[in-house]
């Protein structure tokens, strides 16, 4: 049942309001249920707000926290980094790593169905997400690509692991509340 949800709750099950896309048991109301129940760390439930219930303010909020947490992830990495890159970076953690960004090719699903046959969507090489170049990321960040290349880029995975217990903490919630568990 938990791996179950685990792939309904997937990037690519995402859309889970959509009709046509396979079934999903769990739906964005489900979540969005949930999430009024139990103690969830602010980052947490602003996560799920902003991924699954399309919460604009959440979406704010998560960015003001992901700041703070970019920033206190460079703290610990003796990394100097000023505000705008800060900023630059937590937005673009927000559009990359809790978005996600859906593969235009199959539409985030990972697989596209041609002439009556399931082919595996070989753009995104099935995981649904349509990883951001490198030039984009630096145009996100709002720094050149070689300085984006020569300073950045290589601290990105580290930082990014600051956020990444957040999909599964969003899980476990989300089980425990629907099985009527705590
Ligand atoms: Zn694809």
């Amino acid at each position: 049942m938990a791996e179950q949800l685990i792939t309904k709750l997937s990037v690519k099950g995402c859309n889970l309001s959509s009709v046509g896309r396979g079934v999903t048991a769990i739906t964005n109301y489900d979540i969005a249920a949930s999430l009024a129940y139990g103690n969830l760390p602010k980052l947490t439930y602003y996560y799920a707000r902003a991924k699954y219930c399309e919460d604009v303010l959440a979406s704010q909020n998560l960015l003001v926290l992901l700041n703070e947490t970019v920033r206190e992830k460079l703290c610990d990495l003796n990394l100097k980094f000023n505000n705008e890159i800060i900023a630059g970076i937590s937005k673009l953690m927000l559009i990359e790593a809790v978005f996600g960004n859906q593969c235009k090719t199959c539409d985030g699903l990972g697989y596209a169905i041609e002439e009556n046959q399931i082919e595996v969507c070989s753009r995104c090489s099935s995981t649904g997400i349509n990883k951001l170049s490198q030039r984009k990321r630096a145009e996100i960040v709002g720094v050149s690509l070689s300085k984006w290349h020569r300073d950045y880029d290589k601290y990105i995975p580290e930082i990014y692991q600051s956020i990444q217990n957040l999909q599964r903490d969003v899980i476990k919630h989300v089980y425990y509340q629907v099985n009527g568990e705590d």
